[in-house]
């Protein structure tokens, strides 16, 4: 427990963390891969490179700062984020690396505005705040080698199958190379995948939601080729997989993580808003909640492109064949030549309030996962409808952001 001094003393530098915090966390960040290499394996270097590692930190720290009479209203984001390090591999012996590294750059960056009482009780905040991370973690850890077909660390897979879904979204079918159980997951958790690529000295570990429906003796992950663009390269991980990744390889993953999911016995109204490559775990969430409910009430709304990158729609007309309650449509930003015509299309565009206020029950629980501008949009838009924020769930690709900022 903190002592009211030292919890007064944290609130006291939360104007200072507002300001300084991204050079804080900018700062760790370089100390912290000069000092231990061995993390530049954990951590993803292109969320450094963008800028985004540092931002989500920094967002932390402050949080913390401003929470820390009630440390506990950040549970939730100690659990969502240890999913993500359960995932990575993140251990307790790690966190007094980081811990020192974090208190020599808020030194560093604040000169003689860090004096020896702030420091002192940043470093009482963190073992406690770090503690809770090891407590969650320890027992993510626990629970995922424990159960049936669960494991630690890292298991080797064999790809089994590759499907082509778009011209940019490819599924790979993974099965254990042991041929053991596998565990099952809940609809929406992701794997986390570690590799090694030809020519790049640290591993990289990425997430990949499970796309297909949980209990079967295989996993399928969908994963969006990122190509080069604006003058950034190719996207290191996903280029790899659909270049160099073929049948009969193997793949490191981390069992299934993840705290976006959905509790199929809900008696509420489903709708599930996906934008591109964001269908995967929402895909996944649908199955589960037919085979669970067949006549469940549910919307699916995707928007994509065009329908050259729109991927499932084969599967998604299947579902909707078999099940009336599932109400499906599609829009297309920019229509290519026949697309209008494809099954379930309504309309050429975006998603916005007028039209989902003609597909949704206002009553209903939503579920939204796609490219930060998309759930962006579609927050604001069930905002205008008068969603509540707890009907409202999502799930970022990337490093926590607001949606709402
Ligand atoms: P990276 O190398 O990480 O690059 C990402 C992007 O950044 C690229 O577009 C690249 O061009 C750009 N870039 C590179 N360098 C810079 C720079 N210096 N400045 C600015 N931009 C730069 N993805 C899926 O496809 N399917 C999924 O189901 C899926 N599920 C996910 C679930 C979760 C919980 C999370 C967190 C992520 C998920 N992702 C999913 C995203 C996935 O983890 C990867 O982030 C994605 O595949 C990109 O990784 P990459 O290594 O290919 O690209």
């Amino acid at each position: 427990m903190l002592s009211q001094t030292t919890k007064d003393i944290i609130k006291s530098t939360v104007p200072v963390l507002e300001m300084h915090g991204e050079h804080i966390t900018t700062r760790f960040y370089e100390r912290l891969f000069d000092n231990e290499p061995s993390m530049l394996d954990i951590f993803n270097q292109t969320n450094q490179r963008r800028g985004q590692q540092q931002t989500a930190l920094a967002n932390a720290l402050y949080a913390a700062a401003l929470h820390i009479d009630h440390i506990e209203d950040i549970l939730p984001v100690v659990r969502q984020v240890g999913h993500k390090h359960r995932g990575l591999g993140v251990k307790p012996e790690h966190y007094p690396i980081i811990g020192e590294n974090l208190l020599a750059a808020m030194k560093e960056v604040l000169g003689d505005a860090a004096t020896d009482d702030i420091i002192g009780a940043w470093a009482q905040a963190y073992e406690m705040i770090a503690g809770a991370f090891i407590d969650v973690e320890q027992a993510m850890y626990t629970q995922a080698a424990s159960q049936h077909g669960g494991w630690d660390g890292f298991r080797p897979f064999v790809v089994k199958k590759k499907v082509q879904e778009s011209d940019v979204i490819t599924s790979f079918y993974l099965e254990p190379q042991d041929g053991g159980a596998i565990a099952t997951y809940e609809p929406g958790q992701y794997l986390t995948l570690k590799v090694n690529i030809p020519g790049l000295a640290h591993t990289q570990r990425r997430h990949y939601s499970l796309s297909g429906q949980p209990g079967q003796s295989h996993y399928r992950i969908s994963v969006k080729r990122e190509e080069a663009h604006d003058g950034w390269p190719d996207g290191l991980v996903s280029t790899y997989l659909h270049r160099q990744v073929h049948v009969g390889d193997i793949l490191e993953v981390a069992a299934p993580a993840g705290d976006f999911t959905l509790d199929v016995t809900t008696p509420r109204p489903i709708v599930f808003l996906s934008g591109g490559v964001g269908m995967t775990p929402l895909l996944s969430m649908l199955h589960s909640l037919l085979a669970y409910d067949p006549e469940h009430e549910v919307t699916y709304v995707h928007a994509a492109l065009h329908g050259r990158v729109h991927a499932f729609q084969t599967e998604m007309e299947s579902l909707a064949s078999t099940h009336p309650s599932l109400r499906y449509a599609i829009v297309y930003e920019n229509p290519e030549k026949d697309d209008t015509e494809r099954a379930h299309f309504l309309r050429a565009g975006r998603i916005d309030a007028p039209l989902l206020s003609t597909l949704i029950a206002p009553e209903a629980e939503f579920y939204i996962c796609g490219p930060q501008p998309f759930m962006q949009a579609m927050v604001a838009a069930l905002s205008q409808l008068n969603v509540s924020p707890d009907q409202i769930h999502y799930e970022f690709f990337g490093p926590q952001r607001s949606l709402t900022a």
